[in-house]
């Protein structure tokens, strides 16, 4: 399981969100007794995709805005893995968002990780989708995930964390990871994490977040109630954070359930091309 992080520190300026997000996955790791060899992260580009690199798992950096193909497809390969993609809200809500929209609906029992801090950091602070109106002179409202998210009809497990709250982040990647690893389907969790040298919105955050589950009518079964009261926390001017969509306990829909003759992979037993040809075939027409 993953016991340490790297002795490569991180490279992100001191305060960074991102810190607790690290802590919350490898935490969540640990606890779910995830062996090291079994947990891949494909990261994104951005400050948060680099996360990988501070963690003794295996991982790569996927192109801009194509993490979740890459993460997929790791998992097609390879269905025994627990496949975690982390991003960006710019990788992920701007050149990524063709992707972001069918995850849904291939529903691949993969876990895609956003850390969301309403700009792009490493390019200096330049508006995101997720940029407040004002930002920086954005003239865009902001792009809202949880609403597209609960608005797409799937069996996914959806929430949102606070990396100002690395404990209840812990349990809720704990609980979308178990997801995953049951092949019950994708799990989409965004994660507010302040980029406190372009956008310090921790003060803010902490006073505007609200955990859906304290609300009246809280049902994370029922996808369309759900989007209501997301939607009515936000216009009052809150931040609705906790699990927005958990399917029923008997759901078990993951794409490679569709996919593949059993959960083995098409890889496992030999790495020779020729021999593997044909199942990959067949697996690209599936998803084509
Ligand atoms: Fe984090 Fe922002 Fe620094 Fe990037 S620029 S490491 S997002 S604080």
């Amino acid at each position: 399981m993953v016991q340490s992080a790297k002795t490569v520190p991180p490279i992100w300026c001191p305060g960074c969100g991102d810190f607790g997000t690290l802590a919350a996955v490898k935490k969540a790791a640990q606890n779910l007794k995830i062996p090291t060899h079994e947990l891949v992260l494909v990261g994104g580009i951005g400050c948060s995709g680099s996360i990988h690199n501070f963690l003794e798992i295996n991982g790569l950096h996927a192109l801009h805005g194509r993490l979740l193909a890459q993460a997929v497809g790791v998992k097609l390969a390879n269905p025994a893995l627990t496949v975690i993609a982390a991003g960006g809200d710019g990788d992920g809500y701007a050149i990524g968002m063709g992707h972001f929209m069918h995850a849904f609906k291939k529903n691949a029992s993969i876990l895609y990780l956003v850390m969301n801090n309403e700009t792009y950091g490493l390019t200096k602070g330049q508006p995101s989708p997720t940029s407040q109106l004002g930002f920086e002179g954005n003239v865009e409202p902001p792009f809202d995930s949880i609403l597209t998210a609960l608005s797409i009809p799937a069996s996914n497990f959806i929430a949102r964390t606070f990396s100002g709250d690395p404990k209840t982040m812990t349990a809720v990647l704990q609980e979308a990871l178990q997801f995953n690893r049951e092949n019950r389907g994708y799990a989409f969790v965004e994660d507010l994490s302040p980029c406190v040298t372009y956008n310090d919105t921790y003060k803010l955050w902490r006073e505007k977040i609200v955990d859906v589950a304290t609300l009246p009518g809280y049902d994370a079964t029922d996808r369309k109630a759900m989007f209501k009261l997301c939607l009515e926390t936000m216009e009052s001017g809150r931040i609705p954070v906790g699990v927005m969509h958990r399917p029923a306990a008997t759901s078990k829909e993951g794409l490679e359930l569709r996919l593949l003759p059993d959960l083995t992979g098409p890889t496992s037993t030999s790495i020779d091309l020729t021999a593997n040809l044909p199942a990959y075939q067949k697996l690209l027409a599936g998803v084509a």
